[in-house]
């Protein structure tokens, strides 16, 4: 990341004190080089997971899998890895994950050899049955390679007794429950669908150009397209399934008809590079109308408006515009803070702060501030920002959030802490004030966050989002899940064992 990609929440969340997207999918058929082509467009989704990534790509007759913990550059920078992964189709995956846990084995892309041939499958998303499903496959004799919720889609087509893969695909999908957006490389082509309310992003491209002429790409953001000289095709539709042969045909399925969509409001919020395009808006613009909606929501009487970096720079710049009051940097963010850093207890997160971002003095010093950041999940981070822009000399410090309280975890594909680790799940904005030490403290609405979307307002009869994060109005069943727990899977095909 260079030093001056402001506006990008940063590869490593150090404290542990921001929500954390758990995976990044690409996949490209087509391609001379299709998996060169494919970690470079993984190189543009390492925001969406940091812990591991994977490739998998197949030369017409073979399947070759390459996956790594670490980043992208760190498993496929070299001549030798990229050796290992010939083949004209390629499909990749970042990620960081709390379902399944650390460890190779849940690296993906999963892959298996079937009856029918050959099926890798890279997901982003999280299959909130995926207990309940695991256990009545191993019930009927499975064994689980993995303790990734995505290996039981691989049994579900392996059990189906649907003639085509295709279908047997289909056939599983029925059975799960939660968000996906999947990418599946089988021996007659790639796979690219979205669950049926579309809670994870995937975005369709093509390469004209070059040894790519006529490569169809799917990503889980628009910039992954441009990093590899794709052209944004569209959006792939809640619901939808796009089947694309080795001839370039595409063909578009809908087996789950076309429910009403629930897009994760969050990916405009925080997730996505600003430099995306989601449902057909620039996530940059969306950031800095959120500023704006707060800056009418909760003004502030103030000298100077500072973002919290980098994440928080969009939304201050809007929050500027619209209040009149000056935009500067108070606060400067290290770019070599690395994983080496993270501890896990909170005393050890708070020092990691200091180590992350330093106040701006000569700027702070006698002045009046606005703070902004996207959200507040534990709160720890915010008051070791606040105290430190006290310190710097500050002489008031009003923070405002750029989305609104964060009360509920999450069961669709993003790492939140359990619910009671929350500090709007346990606190109220004046006891959450008093926490972070500020002098003000507000939340942009929930109806102002829809209103930067281009909506009139949250309609809770037919929320256009999933915002289950600030509303507890999760979109789908949980069959497995309290609203309590972070989902863990425990390691039913060891036990049966
Ligand atoms: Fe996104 Fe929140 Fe819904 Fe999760 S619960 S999908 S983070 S809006």
């Amino acid at each position: 990341m260079a030093s001056t990609d402001f506006g990008l929440h940063p590869f490593i969340d150090a404290d542990g004190d921001k929500l954390r997207e758990e995976c990044g999918v690409f996949g490209v058929i087509g391609a001379r080089d299709a998996a060169a082509v494919t970690a470079l467009g993984l190189h543009a989704l390492q925001h969406r997971g940091q812990e591991a990534a994977g490739i998998t790509s197949f030369d017409g007759t073979e399947f070759f899998t390459r996956r790594g913990m670490g980043h992208v550059a760190e498993n496929f920078s070299t001549g030798e890895a990229m050796a290992e992964l010939p083949g004209e189709m390629a499909a990749g995956h970042v990620r960081y994950s709390t379902t399944g846990g650390s460890g190779l084995r849940n690296v993906q892309p999963l892959y298996a050899d079937l009856a029918s041939g050959g099926f890798a499958i890279a997901h982003n998303g999280n299959i909130s049955n995926a207990m309940h499903l695991r256990a009545d496959l191993v019930r009927k004799g499975a064994i689980f390679q993995s303790t990734s919720d995505t290996e039981v889609i691989i049994h579900l087509v392996a059990t189906s007794r649907y003639p085509t893969m295709l279908d047997r695909f289909v056939d599983a999908l029925r059975l799960v429950e939660g968000a996906y957006s999947l990418i599946v490389m089988t021996n007659d082509g790639m796979v690219a669908c979205r669950d049926p309310l579309g809670i994870r992003p995937l975005v369709m491209g093509r390469i004209d150009e070059g040894d790519c002429k006529g490569a169809t790409v799917f990503a889980s953001e628009t910039v992954a397209l441009d990093i590899v000289g794709a052209d944004f095709v569209r959006e792939v539709e809640p619901g939808e399934l796009i089947e694309v042969d080795f001839d370039g045909s595409v063909r578009s399925h809908r087996p789950f008809g076309t429910p009403a969509s629930r897009p994760c409001i969050f990916e405009h919020v925080y997730f996505s590079r600003p430099d995306s395009i989601s449902g057909g808006r620039s996530v940059y613009s969306v950031r800095k109308e959120i500023g704006a909606q707060l800056a009418i929501e909760s003004p502030a009487d103030a000298d100077i408006v500072i973002p919290v970096p980098d994440s928080g720079v969009p939304a201050a710049i809007g929050y500027a515009q619209e209040s009149g009051v000056p935009f500067e940097l108070g606060i400067i963010r290290s770019h070599y803070v690395g994983r080496t850093f993270i501890q896990p207890s909170d005393g050890q997160r708070t020092t990691s702060v200091a180590r992350k971002h330093n106040a701006n003095r000569a700027l702070v010093e006698g002045k009046r501030i606005v703070l902004i950041d996207d959200s507040i999940v534990r709160g720890t981070t915010s008051l070791k920002i606040v105290q430190m822009m006290r310190e710097a000399g500050a002489t008031e410090v009003h923070m405002r959030i750029a989305s609104p309280p964060t009360m509920h975890s999450c069961f669709y594909g993003v790492d939140t802490p359990e619910r009671s680790k929350l500090l709007a799940a346990r606190m109220d904005v004046e006891a959450m004030r008093e926490f972070i030490q500020a002098d003000s403290l507000a939340f942009v609405s929930i109806d102002g966050l829809y209103r930067a979307v281009g909506e009139d307002g949250r309609k809770s009869k037919c929320p256009k989002y999933c915002d289950a994060c600030f509303t507890g109005d999760y979109p789908t069943r949980l069959t497995d899940l309290s609203e309590r727990e972070t989902p863990q899977l425990p390691l039913l095909g060891e036990k049966a064992a």
